[in-house]
């Protein structure tokens, strides 16, 4: 059953704003789409999102005419829309995010390996890397045939760049894009991510088995004290780990600021 017009662009505008309240978008950046039969939902080019309303939402054609004549652009990125609801009928939804887990291993060219959390399901798999291609162009979706068209993925990176999410609706379109900034934070891959290949624990005169010493103080690679336990190497883990989540945020920040400067809204 089709939706309509006014309620489709209420719920684009809805989604926007709660990507940009997450911080996964920040306030012109990322973009979204909805397909309902033959017309495509597309958030505009550089707008607010906190000021954003219904009427800024504009409708196109699958081949990318414009239908809505409301003084606005589409996103740079409609292009890469379009070309994926070309490749998948059941895609309804499309969510394009700069969220800083996702971005971070954008930055590495690493796809997300997903298999040991829940989601993995969800996202059919890990999440791959596609190659990267200047924002705007064709060439941020030259992977898409194989990654959303013959693997059937969901989700998949955007190198140096960012997320892009697929659903039968908006809503789980959303829920993958939600979803993946949590799978992301596997203990493994994220270790691996900071320290460029592996994160080595050491404690203060060299390495033991489980990154403890006797006196239960965690270190890391140059016998720096991060902490002191009483509790095994679970314990441990956790508050390392605890310890480089912090870290995320802003190792994706600065990555994104020095490397992502591109406008693609
Ligand atoms: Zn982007």
């Amino acid at each position: 059953m089709q939706q309509n017009a006014p309620a489709i662009k209420t719920e684009i505008v809805r989604c926007f704003q709660k990507l940009y309240a997450q911080g996964t978008v920040n306030l012109f950046e990322g973009n979204l789409s909805v397909r309902d039969g033959d017309v495509i939902y597309m958030t505009p080019s550089q707008q607010n999102k906190e000021t954003m309303t219904p009427e800024m939402i504009l409708t196109l054609t699958p081949e990318g005419e414009i239908l809505t004549q409301n003084g606005l652009k589409p996103s740079s990125e409609t292009p890469m829309h379009l070309a994926l609801y070309r490749l998948r009928p059941d895609i309804g939804a499309i969510v394009h995010t700069h969220s800083a887990c996702a971005t971070a291993f954008a930055l590495a060219g690493r796809e997300i390996a997903s298999e040991l959390a829940e989601q993995y399901l969800f996202f059919k798999g890990s999440i791959p890397c596609c190659a990267y291609g200047t924002p705007g162009t064709d060439a941020v979706f030259a992977d898409f045939p194989r990654y959303f068209a013959h693997e059937g993925k969901n989700a998949v990176l955007l190198a140096n760049h960012g997320l892009v999410t697929v659903g039968k609706t908006l809503e789980e379109a959303f829920a993958r894009a939600e979803a993946e900034e949590k799978t992301v934070v596997s203990a493994e891959d994220t270790w691996i991510l900071i320290s460029g290949g592996s994160l080595t624990i050491l404690n203060e005169s060299g390495r033991d088995a489980d990154g403890i010493d006797s006196n239960g103080h965690i270190t890391m690679t140059g016998g720096t004290v991060l902490g002191s336990l009483a509790g095994g190497s679970s314990s441990a883990r956790i508050l390392v780990f605890g310890s480089v989540l912090c870290l995320i945020p802003a190792l994706a920040a600065a990555l994104l600021y020095k490397r992502c400067r591109h406008i693609d809204a």
